[in-house]
């Protein structure tokens, strides 16, 4: 089923999971078992991420250098038939701009289309490590909504009958590269105008940036259902990397509580799913259509959120 029909018939707000493709070396099986426990929540879907490959440059002995791909992480592709065959659930592989051309781009959606996969979350993608600007492929797409508009095109001219549901992801407390959240909306709603159905957030410790980027997103004119994105913090490392991983805020109440228990794991641990669940309780209570839990290949770390929760 497409995320819009759910989101157009649901009576209550649903649960929306992430997971990220495991590092090499673990099997099909450890990724079950991984997943397993939260199909005790019928989740109607799980995303999958999308990881650029990147490549090393080694020296020969000539003085060239010959590349060699680097892959750390099995492909979403395989963690999503896996998914399929596994839970008979829909999958909703990420596509990203990055490190494609747009002919390998369209080559990759036919394979979805050919899984049966109707529902995919179109971005831009990270940079590369080493990278301070992302830089577009050769005959690529600078921005998530220039590849957005092509897979519409792409549908309308030819003539298709199916087309995907498309997701796409936005900052509640701005993209890190817009100058500010103003313009940032703006390139938004240039996204969904493009052809997107729905939005996914970053991850936000506060509510009120969530609730305050609803009401810019409302007054630039964007309908589209907005998902809020959450993680619940796990260690007290987690208040240095996430801020610089991916250019978010914590409050200064939650980094004081996890830095006053900085030297007790299990304290971090349980801080960071008390703030969660709080956070979700009140996200519930202001109408949104679905929660979005990033499990960040630890799917039992937002479990016990969701319990409380849904
Ligand atoms: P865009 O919408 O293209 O925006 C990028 C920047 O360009 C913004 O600053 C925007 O304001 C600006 N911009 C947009 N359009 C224009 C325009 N026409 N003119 C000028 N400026 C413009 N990354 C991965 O690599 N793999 C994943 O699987 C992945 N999953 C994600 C899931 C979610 C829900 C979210 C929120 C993010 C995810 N990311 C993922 C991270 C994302 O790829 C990065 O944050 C990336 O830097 C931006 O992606 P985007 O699609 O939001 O980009």
């Amino acid at each position: 089923m497409k995320i819009s029909e759910i989101l157009s018939k649901q009576d209550k707000a649903f649960l929306s999971l992430e997971i990220v493709p495991p590092l090499k070396g673990i099997t099909k099986d450890e990724l079950i078992r991984n997943i397993a426990p939260l199909m005790e929540f019928n989740p109607p879907y799980i995303n999958v991420t999308n990881h650029r490959d990147e490549f090393e440059f080694r020296p020969l002995e000539d003085g060239s250098y010959s590349r060699h791909l680097v892959r750390r992480r099995v492909s979403e592709t395989a963690v999503c038939s896996v998914i399929q065959d596994n839970f008979k659930l829909e999958v909703v592989p990420h596509v990203i701009c990055g490190g494609y051309t747009a002919d390998e781009i369209r080559s990759q959606l036919e394979d979805f289309r050919f899984m049966g996969i109707g529902n995919i979350m179109a971005l831009r993608g990270d940079c590369i490590a080493g990278e301070k600007r992302f830089t577009a492929m050769p005959g690529g797409f600078r921005y998530a909504s220039e590849l957005v508009e092509a897979i519409r095109r792409d549908e309308r001219e030819r003539e298709l009958q199916e087309s995907f549901c498309i997701g796409i992801g936005a900052y509640p407390e701005k993209h890190f590269e817009a100058p500010n959240i103003e313009t940032d909306i703006l390139n938004l709603k240039k996204k969904v105008d493009a052809g997107a159905d729905y939005i996914i957030t970053q991850m936000f410790f506060d509510n009120k940036d969530f609730y305050s980027f609803r009401d810019r997103c409302l007054e630039a004119g964007i309908k589209v259902p907005i998902i809020p994105g959450l993680k619940p913090l796990s260690t007290a490392n987690q208040i240095g990397q996430l801020p610089e991983a991916f250019s978010i805020n914590i409050p200064v109440e939650l980094t004081d509580e996890m830095m006053a228990h900085a030297n007790d794991k299990q304290a971090c641990y349980q801080i960071g799913q008390e703030w969660c669940t709080a956070q979700c309780k009140d996200l519930l209570s202001h109408g949104v259509p679905a929660i979005h839990f990033y499990t960040m290949g630890k799917a039992s770390n937002v479990i016990k959120v969701i319990r409380e929760c849904f």
